[in-house]
């Protein structure tokens, strides 16, 4: 069986605790897909200079933030790590070196998607960095040498956002996206629908809206991941693609879905 590939855009580390549109969305996701042996996940926290992934058998919980309330900060996330996995990720990239990291762990790009995708935490996560100093092909041709991973019992899990402008974000709950912003999520979004890989990774042909949607491309660069793994033709599905906060993109994306249950 192949295991589905996923781009979750999570948004506010809030989402972990806070009911909002997007949990029970997660949830239901979690309890609809096979169940994975292991989860790759590549978070838009984690940067990394040269390829790593973590290969420690406890990760620890990382609360990368600032300023939120103490709930967030109690917050464990105690899934096993699998230092097996981070061995056959770097097979699977060979001559490419790939660091078996022994300091990160958990971040909350990962964790506040995955304690609503399963819960318990019972199944095994190594994270994969990212490395922004590499061009966009390259992260969707690690994507594409990870595919095999599908077959082999793991979910390859992104976490970012695809619009993710931080400084133009506005607070109250009813502001409206902004023009630029519902463009770029829709001209990507469009790029997924067609598999037109040359969308996704020549995003800064889209001008302005790509200046102002991705400012710095961390939150970004993780949808290359599943699209890079996805098979030709292979189904997708969109999950909740809304803007949050005015700038911040919630559109997710779910390759390879197994039909949705009536
Ligand atoms: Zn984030």
């Amino acid at each position: 069986m192949t295991l589905p590939a996923l781009f979750i855009g999570h948004g506010s580390p809030m989402n972990a605790i806070v009911e909002n549109p997007y949990a029970p969305v997660w949830r239901a996701l979690g309890e609809r897909l096979p169940r994975p042996e292991k989860i790759l996940a590549i978070s838009a926290h984690w940067e990394t200079s040269g390829l790593a992934a973590t290969a420690m058998s406890r990760p620890r919980t990382i609360h990368d933030f600032y300023g939120f309330p103490q709930p967030l900060f109690d917050m464990q996330y105690a899934a096993p790590g699998d230092p097996g996995l981070a061995t056959r990720v770097g097979e699977l990239l060979a001559p490419e070196p790939v660091a078996a990291d022994q300091e990160w762990g958990l971040d909350h790009g990962t964790w506040s998607v995955l304690h609503h995708l399963y819960p318990e935490a019972d199944i095994p996560v190594v994270q994969f960095g990212l490395d922004l100093s590499l061009p966009p092909q390259t992260h969707l041709a690690i994507g594409k040498a990870l595919s095999p991973l599908r077959d082999e019992g793991v979910l390859i899990l992104a976490s970012g956002n695809v619009v993710h402008n931080l400084r133009a974000m506005r607070r109250e709950g009813d502001a409206p996206p902004y023009p630029w912003a519902e463009r770029f999520d829709a001209a990507i979004r469009a790029g997924v629908e067609a598999q037109d890989d040359a969308v996704l990774t020549g995003y800064e042909a889209q001008g302005e809206d790509a200046r102002l949607s991705v400012p710095r491309a961390e939150h970004y660069l993780p949808l290359l991941y599943p699209m890079g793994a996805r098979r030709p033709g292979e189904t997708v599905e969109v999950l909740t693609p809304t803007i949050d906060l005015a700038s911040i993109s919630m559109t997710s994306y779910v390759i390879g879905a197994p039909e949705r249950p009536l």
